[in-house]
């Protein structure tokens, strides 16, 4: 019988993307797919525009927006202004949802999964209530995952210990300050992280979305159990890269690039969130310019560092924001838009040669399915992480050196990117990077890991 699953993304634009790629894979296997949305507690233009194109382009998934929770009776609800208030506050509305999560649950005629984003812990206990089959889709790297698992346990703490290193089951080294301190710094936001983080060994079985010879050594640490001593490890199925597929067709930076002979753009872009102070924007146009290669490059206003990241941000005034005169100096050979670009599209098309990417890890896959050498600029969440594990141990990246200081400078600019578009060193990454998408492709197609992985999944489903 074809088999009912409901995906649950909780909060945020950016996790509602790979539950959508995730739907469609469910939908190739043949199993009817809903995915059930919490509206953010605040009206969000962004997440009624994702889910708006999200349910266009996807017809035969069906999308359901669950009833806001029953308001909260406290005052401790409001916030301080914190960013680990808010990070609380949505746990605390997360934990809310399960009710309305439970009462639609139980209006399905049958459900076969629930798969939960990997902060919706507390679904875990609806899905107990229910005995319904639970699991997670863990959207980024396994590296991170096997981190993580593991970090939620540890009983010594890991804030304050700056640049020293620190190893886990299923990583390569690195800094301590690597960790996102949001999840280490021991205030009541990084307890509700690490709550969520502890409790995903729960669950019948993680997805991953990842691919195997991408991971083997995270995959293996998962699996043999290392990285959560105290708990059986659920099974762990790789079933990436689950990218977007694009489609934008219109966009004038795509017109710009057909223009451009291939591979000889540079692009950057900085996830959903990234922005910069002024300062750093005028270190890179300077930098950009002095290199004399092709660019196109993504630029957003700068926000208020108090400001949660999720925060929507006005226009970016490029005159005000760049140096003077840069866009009338670079326009044969660069194009700077303002806020947001059709990133997979330009990342597929031809003329793209390299990516500068703050290595959240959608755009690092879909970095590497478009077959680019990335330049590793880690911001915020896990992605000094992810820059560990590209370019230590998957070598597909090199860094920009001062991401983690003040700016990065202008010179640091022009070397790099002058670096991925001109030297030897460049191009051999560029084919080491050429080497991976096509072992992503294969990982994908019938008889490949992550297909068998999911095959596997659904079987195990059955039993
Ligand atoms: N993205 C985009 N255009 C932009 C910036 C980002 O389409 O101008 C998309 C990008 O393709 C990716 C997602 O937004 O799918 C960002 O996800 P990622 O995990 O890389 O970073 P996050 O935004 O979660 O930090």
């Amino acid at each position: 019988m074809k088999k009912s699953v409901v995906l649950y993304p909780g909060l945020g634009v950016g996790h509602l993307t790979p539950m959508v790629e995730l739907a469609k894979v469910f939908l190739q296997h043949g199993a009817a797919v809903t995915v059930a949305l919490v509206e953010p507690p605040t009206k969000s233009p962004d997440f009624s525009a994702a889910v708006a194109r999200a349910a266009a382009s996807n017809p035969s998934v069906t999308f359901h927006v669950l009833p806001p929770p029953a308001p909260a009776d406290d005052s401790s609800s409001s916030s301080d202004g914190t960013v680990a208030h808010r990070i609380v506050m949505m746990f605390d509305y997360l934990k809310a949802m399960c009710a309305p999560l439970r009462d639609f649950l139980r209006s399905l005629p049958a459900v076969d999964a629930l798969v939960l984003d990997m902060f919706c812990g507390d679904a875990l206990d609806v899905a107990a209530e229910l005995k319904l089959p639970v699991y997670y889709l863990y959207s980024s790297a396994a590296g991170d995952l096997a981190v993580f698992v593991n970090l939620a346990r540890a009983t010594t703490s890991y804030e304050g210990l700056g640049d020293s290193p620190v190893s886990f089951p299923g990583a390569p080294p690195f800094k301590a300050s690597d960790l996102p301190k949001e999840v280490v710094n021991g205030s009541p936001g990084a307890k509700a992280i690490l709550r969520a983080l502890y409790r995903i060994p729960e669950a019948d079985g993680i997805l991953i979305n990842t691919f195997e010879s991408l991971e083997t050594q995270a995959v293996r640490a998962l699996r043999d159990g290392l990285c959560v001593p105290d708990h059986s490890t659920p099974p762990v199925y790789c079933i990436g890269p689950l990218v977007s597929g694009g489609g934008e067709k219109e966009h004038e930076c795509l017109r710009w690039l057909d223009t451009q002979p291939d591979k000889s753009v540079v692009f950057l872009s900085f996830g959903s969130m990234g922005t910069f102070p002024k300062k750093q924007l005028e270190e890179i146009a300077i930098g950009l310019e002095n290199s004399g290669q092709r660019f196109l490059w993504v630029v957003r206003s700068p926000r208020n560092p108090e400001a949660m990241l999720a925060q929507p941000l006005p226009e970016p005034d490029l005159d005000a924001l760049l140096p003077e005169g840069f866009l009338g100096r670079t326009k044969d050979t660069g194009l700077v838009i303002k806020s947001w670009a059709p990133q997979v599209d330009v990342l597929r098309h031809r003329a793209t040669g390299a990516f500068v990417t703050h290595c959240g890890w959608n755009s690092t896959l879909e970095g590497i399915t478009a077959g680019l050498p990335l330049l590793c600029w880690p911001m915020y969440a896990e992605q000094r992480m992810n820059k560990v594990f590209i370019v230590e141990e998957m070598k597909l990246g090199v860094e920009m050196k001062g991401y983690n200081e003040e700016v990065v400078k202008a010179e640091e600019v022009e070397t790099k990117v002058k670096w991925v578009m001109e030297s030897e060193g460049g191009q051999a990454l560029r084919k080491r990077v050429v080497e991976v998408k096509e072992r992503a492709a294969e990982a994908l197609k019938e008889g490949g890991s992550s297909h068998a992985a999911f095959v596997e999944f659904l079987k195990d489903l059955d039993t």
